[in-house]
């Protein structure tokens, strides 16, 4: 499990998050949801160890992680802006967090082939190892993202607003899948997103922020039927 206990985080003086206290629990889907500068980038770059805590702490298990840098912590990720390799195939792609681990960590070639070609079998992209990002559609690149993040088998996958830039459909399939493959996988898994209908059909628990701070935390039914403030009331009776 991962715990996130008390947190606050500032940016010189703004506090973009405070008193932020939330239990994940193993094999979890979690979607954290909001309005834009709610702090779900920055709670789920907390979780990453790409920001450290102004105050508070995030257990990994037993393990204070708090202080421990991305390798250590031994997290997948999937942000917006962190887009795939050009210059590499889809195979180098997914088997890249595996090749630049240091001798002692690092599989034997053998073994990272087997790994990554059960990866890309498991993102449904058999038979294109050999192409690169610009050969692929916006939800394929998507999946192969996911693929280089799994990779790593890491302890929790984080992907910012993962289908943020694709087309409807595209979004519609691929949320689709992303069920499915969490279903299959049982990965713990934090996604951020902005958008009510993702987050409510998607997740096994949905986290509401506004303002640097969880409004509420609760299933899909919990959020719709059973809002605790005046916000989650009007942020989710917008799109119902
Ligand atoms: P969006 O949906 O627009 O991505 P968000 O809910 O993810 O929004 P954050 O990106 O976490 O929100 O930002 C929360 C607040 O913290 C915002 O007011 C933002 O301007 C501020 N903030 C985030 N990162 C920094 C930073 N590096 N320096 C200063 N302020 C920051």
């Amino acid at each position: 499990d991962i715990r996130i206990d008390k947190i606050r985080k500032e940016f010189g003086d703004f506090p973009a998050l405070h008193d932020v206290s939330l239990n994940i629990r193993s094999g979890e889907l979690i979607a954290l949801l909001g309005p834009s500068g709610s702090g779900k980038t920055t709670l789920l770059r907390l979780v990453a160890g790409l920001e450290f805590p102004s105050q508070g702490r995030i257990l990994f298990g037993e393990e204070d992680a708090s202080w421990k840098s991305v390798q250590e912590r031994n997290v997948g990720f999937v942000f917006q802006h962190y887009a795939l390799f050009k210059h590499m195939t889809v195979f180098d792609n997914v088997a890249f967090g595996l090749r630049v681990r240091g001798s002692e960590n690092r599989p034997p070639k053998a073994e990272i082939r087997r790994r990554v070609e059960e990866l890309i079998d498991m993102v449904q992209l058999s038979g294109m190892e050999s192409r690169y990002p610009g050969q692929l559609s916006g939800g394929q690149r998507q999946r192969v993202a996911l693929a280089r993040a799994m990779a790593i088998e890491p302890r929790v996958l984080l992907l910012d607003e993962p289908f943020g830039a694709l087309d409807a459909k595209v979004r519609k399939d691929l949320r689709k899948w992303l069920r499915e493959f969490h279903d299959r996988t049982g990965h713990t898994t934090l996604f951020v997103t902005h958008d009510q209908e993702e987050a409510l059909e998607l997740a096994d628990r949905v986290v509401v922020m506004s303002q640097g701070k969880i409004e509420q935390v609760g299933s899909a039914d919990d959020i719709y039927d059973r809002p605790q403030s005046a916000f989650v009331f009007s942020f989710v009776g917008d799109s119902a």
